[in-house]
């Protein structure tokens, strides 16, 4: 029976029929009951079924853009990479599966997508990410490279990623082994330029991640974590056997992130001693912007990778700074969840929330001055709504309006 459709979904499919009937001409409302994602969390938790063939294995890299364009403001680029490369994996994965080639030779040394994405602070990269593994039903979850110790446990902060994908697929490993893993910070673990000699930790760090990054099994119970243990013995105990479940990663897109300074100043620097560079002058403002939009493998290389965990990782791309307009932008949109989030918690005292396109402008351009991206933009909502969020729920006053001047 098919799975009944939560209220997104309903508006998504109204929305792709008025599309294609209409074009432009007609456009379906939001509703804005609740904000996204934290929308129905319960109820899309027990509708996504433990069957991983609800994962949405064939999308076409097309419709995957559109969607992120409802959403992110800007990074066209970065859409389109993340969704061209995001919707091939998962069709590969879907041509293996149909023919039967999981596990055949034909899959050994076969490269994965994985993808690193090069930008600043609260620019889009993990929201991006995240809005995929929604649209493609998969589960999602974020580690951060600077926290994998260097003490020679590293591959066990790496394998607890992916035993928290089983996690956040609600103990269904069929439906983990097609998460994503996103890792952020991975700049942080690029070894140090000016040591002598190879900087062991960080390599250390970067060649953990070469097994699980491409194929390797997984102990599902942690070696490292003591409850584990004592329930794996309880259950020898008990049944007299070992029932040692592992998952392969083969599946697992790995999406890595950073801002890698200086990186730009080495792209920079190789192409002007190739003598290539003058025939494609930066069009761009930002000369980083325009060198980063050019990064070759052989400049994570110099920026202080292992070329075999450069090699893991075979697609590049970049997100681009926010300007004030850009965050103005970002809370005119109805999709926007930082908006969505303070009417909801307004309604939640029966208080209709609205601001005048003036009061935004105000707020985008206090984020601006943040310089951390769309994070400012929490920072400025809150410091002007929090006066009225504590007194108005005392009140009878049902409507506030943000004007430019109480912004
Ligand atoms: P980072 O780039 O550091 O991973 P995030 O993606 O977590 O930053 O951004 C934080 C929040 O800011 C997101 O959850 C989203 O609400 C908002 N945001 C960031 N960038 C954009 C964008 N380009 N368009 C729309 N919203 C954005």
């Amino acid at each position: 029976m098919d799975k009944i459709p939560d209220q997104r979904e309903i508006e998504e499919e109204l929305r792709d029929y008025l599309r294609k009937k209409y074009g432009d001409r007609v456009k379906l409302l939001q509703t804005e009951t609740a904000p996204w994602p934290q929308e129905g969390a319960e109820s899309s938790r027990r509708a996504r079924s433990s069957d991983a063939d609800l994962v949405r294995f064939d999308l076409k890299p097309e419709e995957l853009y559109e969607y992120l364009d409802r959403y992110v403001v800007k990074q066209d680029e970065a859409k389109a990479v993340l969704a061209t490369k995001v919707c091939t994996h998962f069709n590969r994965i879907r041509f293996e599966r149909r023919y039967n080639l999981e596990g055949l030779k034909s899959s050994v040394g076969r490269i994965k997508n994985n993808i690193i994405l090069i930008g600043p602070t609260g620019v889009g990269k993990t929201y991006m990410v995240k809005l995929i593994a929604k649209k493609i039903g998969v589960p999602f979850v974020k580690g951060d490279a600077t926290k994998f110790s260097e003490t020679g446990y590293v591959g066990g902060d790496v394998e607890d990623l992916v035993r928290d994908l089983v996690k956040e697929a609600e103990g269904d490993p069929e439906l983990a082994q097609y998460g994503i893993i996103y890792i952020d910070e991975i700049d942080k673990i690029a070894s140090s330029r000016n040591l002598i000699g190879p900087d062991v930790s960080r390599t250390g760090v970067q060649r953990a991640l070469l097994k699980p990054m491409e194929e390797t099994e997984v102990e599902l119970k942690s070696p490292h974590d003591p409850i584990s243990q004592i329930q794996a013995i309880e259950e020898y105990r008990r049944t007299g056997k070992s029932d040692k479940q592992t998952l392969n990663t083969k599946n697992i897109l790995f999406i890595v992130s950073g801002v890698f300074n200086e990186l730009a100043d080495i792209a920079k620097k190789r192409l002007k001693a190739g003598g290539i560079g003058f025939s494609k002058e930066p069009s761009s403002p930002d000369d980083a912007i325009f060198y980063l939009g050019d990064v070759k493998p052989e400049d994570l290389i110099e920026y202080g990778f292992e070329s075999e965990f450069v090699g893991r990782l075979p697609v590049v791309t970049m997100l681009e700074p926010l300007t004030e307009d850009d965050l103005y932008q970002i809370l005119k949109n109805s999709h926007d969840p930082i908006i969505c989030a303070k009417k909801t918690d307004f309604r939640s005292y029966d208080i209709d929330l609205r601001f005048t396109d003036e009061a935004l402008k105000v707020i985008a351009h206090r984020a601006g001055q943040d310089k951390t991206g769309a994070r400012g933009l929490v920072r400025a909502l809150e410091r002007v709504l929090i006066p009225f969020e504590r007194k108005l729920p005392s009140t009878d006053i049902k409507h506030l309006v943000v004007v430019e001047a109480i912004a």
